[in-house]
């Protein structure tokens, strides 16, 4: 059940709402960019005492964003800031991403997600009853009225994506992490970018400008793509972070620059406090505050299960190889739409990123998907043959329905949750984070 602007119910058996709905921030009146960096102390704000569990680029945007309007915020996590999803991820921000995972045929990838290992979608055998559950919403939410729903709700949560994270980024003083040249996005053939169609109807549909390339335009743009790739769709407007985590930990710097505290502990429980307000649980001892965010990426079920609040996330694992140095066999993001694959010009070097293993939170990496990233990399630009390279898997956090959860708790007052941005969570966190700091201290959401 997806409800837009309500509140993120407390209820046994998955019955929860995602809460990303455009309503929160309708009291800031549109005047704040970057996740408050043009905001101002709110009033009231000054003695509300805040904990944000999780700092990914989520946590550390929310946290920022409460900071600067005046909050007292303390952000938790038991690593450092952006070791998590956040860490290794391709840093596209897809403002025009607006189709969600599961559409209408999805049912019929499911086989083949089963049995083959070396797909860009795979879903390990042993894993699936715990799949289970979460597989069934997931077929369910790719019903047409369901989708277009989604996609309404993911274009409310991107809007501006970009325009935010630059003027964010100069305002943190980081402004060469972002990369404006635009998305490629190649195929093999027409019959590929055929397959695919849904998804660019939606972005047409929802006014984003693309433009379709033979291979000719594709080599205009990146002469370095293999002859496998024939069509291009290329997204001008799109932009990209170069180095996802100093972007996080400028994030960070800057918070605590502006007074905010980290503090980098395990929690093991949220509870409400007598008498009103939450209070942590972390390393024997527990900690007062008015209010929680809930911020913990694929970890956030964890926190929230003992209170009766089923999110009902499932780690899309993703995978990357970074090549250190060596040649910049691209010049933008380029994404190998029939592999899943983002091909990216980091700082350090080419990342490439990508692919879904639904295996759970626990079981370790499966080194034949990093090795199935390097082997496509080769294949495509051989140029990085000999490249020194490093290898990691993170945990995307999904919802069914590729909506994140964004909002209060209901019936748990001073409860909030900005959990489940899949695999577009760098390109919503400011506008996740404009949305709980605004709806919090402002009172635009009343805490139900
Ligand atoms: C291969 C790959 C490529 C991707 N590419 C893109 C992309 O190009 N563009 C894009 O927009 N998105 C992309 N994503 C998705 C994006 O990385 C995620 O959506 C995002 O990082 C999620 O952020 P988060 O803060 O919710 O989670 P995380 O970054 O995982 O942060 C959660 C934090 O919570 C902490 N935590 C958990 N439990 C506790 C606890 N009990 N106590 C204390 N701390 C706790 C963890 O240590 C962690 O630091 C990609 C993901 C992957 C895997």
């Amino acid at each position: 059940m997806s409800r837009t602007g309500a509140p993120v119910s407390a209820a046994a058996g998955g019955n929860v709402g995602a809460a990303s709905g455009g309503n929160v921030s309708a009291a800031s009146g549109g005047n704040v960019s970057a996740a408050g960096t043009a905001a101002h102390a709110w009033p009231g704000a000054l003695q509300v005492r805040v904990a944000v569990v999780g700092a990914g680029i989520i946590g550390c945007c929310i946290a920022h964003a409460l900071q600067v309007r005046g909050a007292s915020v303390t952000l938790f996590d038991r690593d450092e800031p952006g070791s998590g999803c956040s860490y290794g991820n391709s840093g596209a921000i897809s403002e025009s991403s607006v189709a969600p995972l599961a559409l209408p045929g999805v049912l019929s990838s499911i086989p083949a997600m089963l049995l083959d290992r070396q797909g860009p979608l795979y879903l390990p055998l042993a894993h699936l009853p715990r799949a289970m559950p979460w597989l069934v919403r997931f077929v369910a939410s790719a019903r047409e009225a369901r989708v277009l729903a989604a996609a309404q709700e993911l274009a409310r949560l991107h809007a501006g994506a970009i325009v935010k994270h630059e003027a964010f980024a100069r305002a943190l003083g980081v402004p060469e992490l972002i990369l404006k040249r635009g998305h490629l996005h190649v195929y093999p053939d027409g019959a590929a970018l055929k397959k695919d169609a849904a998804s660019w109807d939606l972005r047409t549909r929802f006014g984003f400008r693309f433009e379709q390339l033979d291979r000719a335009g594709i080599l205009d743009l990146e002469p370095g793509i293999s002859s496998r790739y024939n069509v291009g769709i290329f997204l001008p407007d799109h932009a990209t972070i170069l180095n996802p985590l100093r972007y996080v930990q400028a994030i960070a710097r800057d918070f605590m620059a502006r007074g905010g505290r980290i503090r980098r502990q395990k929690v093991s429980a949220a509870a409400p406090a007598e008498g009103g307000g939450w209070q942590l649980l972390h390393t024997g001892t527990a900690e007062a505050f008015d209010r929680v965010v809930i911020a913990a990426g694929a970890w956030s079920d964890q926190l929230l299960k003992p209170l009766g609040i089923r999110l009902g996330l499932q780690s899309q694992r993703g995978y990357h190889v970074q090549f250190q140095g060596g040649p910049q066999v691209v010049t933008r993001t380029v994404v190998l739409v029939d592999r899943k694959i983002f091909v990216t010009p980091m700082e350090e070097g080419v990342r490439v990123g990508g692919t879904v293993e639904i295996g759970g939170l626990v079981r370790p990496p499966d080194p034949r998907r990093a090795e199935l990233l390097a082997r496509i990399a080769l294949d495509v630009f051989p140029e990085l043959a000999g490249t020194a390279s490093s290898t990691w898997m993170g945990h995307r956090p999904c919802t069914p329905t590729s909506v994140p959860f964004v909002g209060p708790a209901a019936g748990r007052q001073g409860l909030w949750i900005a959990a489940g941005h899949g695999h577009l969570g760098m390109t919503d966190a400011l506008g996740t984070a404009e949305r709980i700091a605004e709806g919090m201290l402002s009172g635009a959401y009343r805490d139900p």
